[in-house]
């Protein structure tokens, strides 16, 4: 089989680590791909948002699969335009995109499914929502309606705080997405997110992770895109999950079917977990970073089978087999992330990690200058590892990022500490 991934960041690293292992996978293309993408695959420039252009490639290269990774070009149709173009893809269409792309569609589906979630009002206009948080008191969860990547979620502790990011976000603090808002009710326990694909019928789960948000060790300081991952989460018991399944995902994935749009790719589950009851906190439509370089340690080349099982409408038949392991990814980021950083910083001893199917090192924001990778974003390098348990991974990890020389990067030294 030809393969087209999009994006180019860690996940995709992993996806494509993952997907070259499989016999099937004759040839390899990543757009735009990255430096530690460019030694196993080939990377190719394209417009990944741009549908038409995503086709037109794809059948010049004599696609057989598209693969998408991130979820801007899923909400912008990109899977639809392949549909179109009769060309397979793993990915949502945009209307079920939604899911990600509007958290006030995502809480009426689960409305219409009975799902549990946190209760909330949906408001378009300021004085309303104010008047909402006033009946309901803080701690208040007041949340942009659209995407904002990661950032349009305020957690408000007090009335006062809730009503001024209400104000910041009808006055355009997130642009389009926060024409918008949904505020619900805070929930406490402990979050875990939950992979399962759906192929518009059925539903096949493939693992847990979970990650670290906060950029400093305890969970302290401001957010970012994910700091490291662990999988499994212990938290996601089997009975939980199944929990999960049977109340959660089922019944919503069925409400997508009934509506017309059915889902089909990869499901984030992201819940929260109190006294054994799992409860939606979010979705998204797509594999989470750093979330899946860990769930692809774990499941190896068998990942395409379950892909292509997927976009061709087979996860009826499809199965997973498991190992008994864990795995960790340690994210390396450059100085002052998430805030300003610094870029093309050399990093050094790329060349002779220990890289087997045991210790990985997947590239995010990477390129080659000169002979020289350096450093272009601000989540740079995932250490990821596996072992038998828990604590083996994590050393095993660790390692991996004690054998590169990056003086302007660091990392967190405490993930998996939930668990360990
Ligand atoms: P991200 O891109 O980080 O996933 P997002 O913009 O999609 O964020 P959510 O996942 O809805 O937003 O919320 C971000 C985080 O805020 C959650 O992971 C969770 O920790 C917290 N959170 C969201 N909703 C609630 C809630 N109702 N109660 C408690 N915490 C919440």
């Amino acid at each position: 089989m030809n393969i087209l991934i999009l994006g180019g960041g860690g996940r995709e690293h992993a996806l494509a680590w993952a997907v070259m292992q499989n016999p099937k996978c004759d040839k390899l293309i990543v757009a735009p791909g990255n430096a530690g993408i460019a030694q196993i695959a080939e990377c190719a420039t394209l417009d990944v948002e741009d549908g038409g252009a995503v086709a037109e490639f794809a059948g010049e290269n004599a696609i057989d699969l598209v693969i998408v990774g991130p979820e801007a070009p899923l909400a912008a149709g990109v899977a639809d335009r392949l549909r179109e173009a009769g060309v397979l893809v793993f990915g949502p269409s945009q209307a079920a995109a939604r899911l990600e792309a509007s958290k006030s569609f995502t809480k009426e589906i689960c409305d219409a499914a009975k799902a549990p979630t946190a209760g909330y009002g949906h408001f378009t206009d300021a004085e309303a929502a104010k008047a909402h948080v006033r009946t309901q008191g803080a701690p208040i969860v007041v949340k942009a309606d659209g995407l904002a990547a990661g950032k349009g979620v305020i957690i408000a502790e007090t009335v006062e705080e809730a009503e001024a990011a209400i104000d910041n976000m009808f006055g355009g603090a997130f642009g389009g997405a926060g024409a918008e808002v949904v505020i619900e009710e805070f929930m406490t326990g402990e979050e875990a997110s939950y992979f399962v694909l759906v192929d518009g019928t059925d539903v096949l789960p493939i693992g847990t992770a979970q990650d670290h948000k906060r950029v400093g060790e305890g969970d302290t300081g401001p957010n970012t895109g994910g700091m490291g991952a662990y999988s499994p989460a212990p938290v996601l018991s089997d009975e939980v999950a199944q929990k999960a399944l049977d109340e959660i995902v089922k019944p919503t994935m069925a409400e997508m079917a009934r509506r017309g749009t059915p889902y089909q790719g990869v499901l984030y589950v992201g819940l929260m977990i109190e006294n054994g009851q799992p409860r939606l906190v979010e979705y998204n439509v797509r594999f989470g970073d750093p979330e899946c370089q860990v769930l692809m340690m774990r499941l190896g080349g068998q990942v395409l089978d379950l892909i292509h099982a997927c976009a061709e409408g087979r996860l009826a038949e499809a199965k997973v087999t498991w190992a008994d392991d864990h795995a960790m990814t340690v994210v390396m980021a450059a100085d002052g992330y998430p805030g300003s950083y610094e870029k093309g910083t050399v990093i050094s001893g790329l060349e002779a990690l220990p890289e087997d199917s045991f210790t990985q090192m997947f590239h995010a924001g990477t390129a080659e200058k000169d002979g020289k990778i350096v450093a272009t974003g601000g989540r740079v390098l995932n250490a990821t590892a596996r072992g038998a348990t828990l604590a083996e991974a994590q050393a095993r990890a660790y390692a991996l990022v004690d054998s590169v020389d990056w003086p302007q990067g660091f990392c967190r030294r405490d993930i998996g500490w939930r668990a360990l």
